[in-house]
């Protein structure tokens, strides 16, 4: 059977005294401690045995601090590269999250779970510069903003999109998905100095009101899909109502013809002869 390669490097980063990363002044080194952090590396199982040094800081920020290496977060059991990858295949490649964790379980062995991959998110959020994208998407704004809602069990994500410019303008996750959280997200747009001509949504009533009170002068409209889908709808209404009628229908056919055939049977076992008469449609039932 085939025994995957284990590479272990190590590195370590303990030096007799360390800056505080809060303030920059320098402590002393009390302890040292030694832990496996998971790398990336082809067709291998790779570790960073990684020795940081413990100081007793001399400044008020904490009591004691650990030294910090560039490329591994304080108490990250895989490495900032083990997380890049999951990003590139993510947003450069397009994958699912499905499809990334078999791609990085059959090139690197990883086995990536779906919590790890949620936190790799949290960390590239938390690492963005919203400020500066804000500033970024307010330049390349083209003018048409798509706004939508999408369910996630207890919260709702409001996002807001340039369908023309294909980036994501902003988002908020909200705990209801009613007007009021809807006014402040797209008020908050409007105070950050979006001003768009075309606003395309889904066909919720959240939208009129709130739409014409911040930007009175755009354009409204429903976006394709949400136009299918209501035509759609319309079109298996009509199918269903016209099916209903049918069957009613047939249904009094059949109720008349099984009173006729009563009525001629009665009229034999009578002995009288049996008598033509004309329906209402003018046919001759005998
Ligand atoms: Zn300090």
């Amino acid at each position: 059977m085939y025994a995957a390669r284990v590479r272990v490097l190590r590195q370590s980063c303990a030096p007799l005294t360390f800056p505080c990363p809060t303030c920059g002044t320098l402590g002393h080194r009390k302890d040292t401690h030694t832990r496996r952090v998971r790398d990336i590396a082809f067709g291998q199982i790779a570790y960073i045995e990684l020795i940081v040094g413990e100081y007793r800081a001399a400044c008020d920020c904490y009591k004691t601090f650990r030294s910090q290496v560039p490329g591994i977060e304080p108490r990250a059991e895989y490495t900032n590269r083990v997380r890049d990858a999951v990003f590139d295949r993510l947003l450069d490649d397009g994958m699912s999250i499905h499809r990334l964790q078999q791609s990085l379980q059959r090139d690197f062995l990883l086995n990536l779970s779906d919590g790890f991959l949620y936190d790799c998110l949290d960390w590239k959020v938390r690492h963005t510069d919203m400020p500066g994208y804000r500033q970024w998407t307010i330049n390349n704004f083209s003018g048409t903003l798509c706004v939508d809602e999408l369910h996630l069990g207890h919260r709702t994500l409001l996002l807001a999109t340039d369908p023309l410019g294909n980036f994501p303008v902003a988002f908020a996750l909200v705990s209801a998905n009613d007007q009021g959280h809807m006014r402040r997200f797209l008020s908050n747009l409007k105070t950050h100095g979006f001003l768009p001509q075309v606003v395309v949504t889904d066909g919720s009533n959240l939208y009129p009101t709130v739409l014409a009170e911040l930007w009175p002068a755009a354009r409204h409209q429903l976006c394709v899909f949400h136009v299918i889908k209501d035509i759609n709808a319309r079109v298996f209404d009509a199918l269903r109502r016209l099916r209903r009628k049918l069957a009613q229908k047939r249904g009094r056919k059949r109720r008349r013809a099984d009173r006729a055939r009563t009525n001629s049977e009665t009229a034999s076992v009578r002995g009288r002869p049996k008598r033509s008469r004309r329906t209402s449609c003018g046919s001759i039932v005998t």
